[in-house]
């Protein structure tokens, strides 16, 4: 375990009103505590880094907002032994497998269907699967794991400034009940502010992209909806007529929901501002042109005001301080990608900062993050862009749009190139995706599953420490794995898989292996065994953890 001093250097904030201040010491400092904070502190704790989170709500989410959860973000959680209980709220949320479709109104005429049923065509490829879960609900599960685990949670604190060295940072926050104020001296930052980030504007780090598209509006509200569903299992519904566009999430047992509104009147000529003269009467308005129902009881409870955008920050780290989630990248809910980009975000810094702060890698390992997430976001802010364009805001189409790529390969298919995963000759090329389906256990893209025994996936073989799976044949691994573990001081598991399929989906012969990342990520390959294994594995460990003699 971390011991929360290691390399503190307390008072070394100039400002000297902080210096006056109380003083408590953290490896890492999160600021925010929604989403993808809370998903940082968690991941931190699970690789022994316990974090001081600092939010300036008073618990965690009051509105539904995310819900759908992709593939990718279920396996990280799964790591984290959450994945079962994330399973069972979603079923009393929501009915599974549902569709993604477009409407004029809810109670008239169907215009397309995107996706039939939420699962259908990717349950081989994952141990888990695609599910609904609001925010409401998934945050107090992190929440309750990340107490277990022992995270330094402070609601109702808000961090006013910050400042930091050559060996840290040093915020100033406050309690906003009791405005006690103290600072928080932490080797590292980070930044899951949200899409406001004010940190982020303090770095002054642009974001860049395609801008706000409109003022939209949430809507959430009570109605007997069951009559108007039909019967049809409607993950989300698009709407779309010439009163409005938007869409509708609604929830079991039918009878709560929200409709989002981003554009009125004239599609091609739209009003994008909604938050311009908004009052009740409005919203039932607006749900009623949405649902196409005029007799219907609705009662609206609440309205959310936020920017429809397509925007990634042009750096995610500044020194010792790291944008995640919404202060990294917006992008319009289409396609249900923004949380999900941040919890994985997470998931790959925390790994980082940890291995950083353990020992176990050098600090080039957290230069790695940027290059490896901001290339992901980017890639999956235009999809969402590209989605909301042709699904819903034909007027944006200026030519510009990138052409729409398959969703699971978003989800699963993204390639990282860093200096964390040794390259090889044949996959020197800069694709960002590739499909999943081809995909051959490549240095940068995700290990692929296969169930080894029933429950038991390759995947549950990573979370933690670096995993070699060698193929039936291979004989030195064992000998090599103790040859790096030795010298590195890092732990590393060997796998021997016997699965048939194994040799074909990591692209390696019987004598081969592939190195794979904490975060279940190829590092490295040896296609076979080759003379001496000790020496290439021993050299791509240490390449993919910075260890490289300099
Ligand atoms: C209608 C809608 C539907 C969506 N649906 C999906 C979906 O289905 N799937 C999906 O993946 N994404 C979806 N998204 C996107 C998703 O909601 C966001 O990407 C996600 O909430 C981002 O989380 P975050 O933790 O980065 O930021 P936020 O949720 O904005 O949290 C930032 C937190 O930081 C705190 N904070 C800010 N400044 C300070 C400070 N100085 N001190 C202390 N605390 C501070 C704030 O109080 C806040 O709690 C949707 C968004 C909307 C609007």
């Amino acid at each position: 375990m971390i011991q929360s001093h290691i390399g503190i250097n307390v008072g070394a904030a100039r400002d000297p009103e902080a210096n006056a201040l109380p003083t408590i010491e953290t490896p890492v400092l999160v600021v925010g505590g929604s989403l993808v904070g809370m998903s940082a502190a968690v991941f931190l704790s699970h690789h022994g880094v316990r974090p001081v989170v600092v939010e300036h709500h008073r618990g965690s989410a009051i509105h539904p907002r995310a819900a759908l959860i992709t593939q990718r973000s279920m396996e990280a959680f799964r790591t984290l032994g959450i994945e079962k209980i994330i399973r069972d709220e979603s079923e009393k949320q929501f009915v599974q497998d549902g569709a993604v479709m477009a409407v004029e109104t809810l109670a008239g005429k169907e215009l397309a269907w995107f996706i039939a049923n939420l699962n259908e065509g990717v349950r081989d490829v994952s141990p888990t699967v695609r599910l609904f879960i609001t925010q409401k609900l998934l945050e107090p599960l992190l929440q309750k794991r990340a107490e277990e685990l022992g995270v330094d949670l402070r609601f109702a604190t808000e961090m006013i400034s910050f400042e930091q060295d050559s060996t840290g940072v040093t915020a100033v926050v406050r309690h906003r009940d009791t405005s006690e104020s103290y600072t928080i001296r932490a080797r590292y930052l980070i930044a899951a502010d949200g899409p406001r980030s004010s940190i982020r504007e303090q770095l002054r780090i642009p974001i860049e992209g395609r801008g706000i598209l409109s003022h939209s509006i949430t809507i959430y509200f009570r109605a007997p909806l069951a009559p108007l569903l039909r019967g049809r299992n409607l993950s989300v519904i698009l709407v779309s007529n010439p009163a409005l566009r938007g869409f509708f999430r609604i929830e079991r047992p039918f009878e709560t929901g929200f409709l989002v509104v981003n554009t009125t009147g004239d599609p091609a000529h739209p009003n994008e501002d909604l938050w311009r003269g908004l009052t009740n009467d409005r919203c039932i308005e607006y749900l009623r042109a949405a649902l196409g129902d005029d007799t219907i009881p609705l009662v609206v409870d609440d309205v959310m005001k936020w920017n429809a955008r397509a925007d990634v920050a042009s750096r995610f780290r500044e020194g010792r301080v790291f944008l995640a989630g919404d202060a990294a990248h917006v992008m319009p809910p289409y396609g249900g990608y923004g949380g999900n980009v941040g919890i994985q975000d997470a998931h790959g810094l925390a790994r980082k900062l940890a291995y950083v702060l353990r020992g176990w890698a050098g600090e080039g390992l957290l230069s790695t993050y940027e290059s490896e997430r901001r290339p992901v976001a980017s890639l999956t802010t235009e999809q969402a862009f590209t989605r909301y364009v042709t699904r819903e805001a034909r007027y944006l189409d200026r030519g510009n749009l990138e052409p729409q790529v398959e969703d699971l390969n978003i989800e699963l298919g993204y390639r990282y190139h860093s200096s964390a995963v040794v390259p090889e000759a044949e996959a020197t090329n800069n694709r960002t995706h590739e499909n999943l389906r081809e995909s051959t256990g490549h240095p940068g893209t995700r290990a692929p599953h296969l169930w080894l025994k029933p429950e038991v996936s390759t995947l549950d073989l990573f979370g933690r420490n670096f995993a070699l799976l060698t193929g039936g044949e291979g004989k030195g691994w064992p000998e090599a794995s103790q040859f790096a573990v030795e010298r590195l001081g890092v732990p590393l598991e060997v796998h021997p898989i016997r699965h048939a399929g194994f040799c074909d989906r990591y692209g390696v012969s019987g004598t081969g292996a592939a190195l794979v990342r904490p975060d279940g990520f190829v590092a490295w390959r040896a296609r076979s065994g080759g003379e001496s294994p000790a020496v290439s594995l021993f050299g791509a460990l240490s390449a993919v953890l910075d260890r490289q003699p300099r």
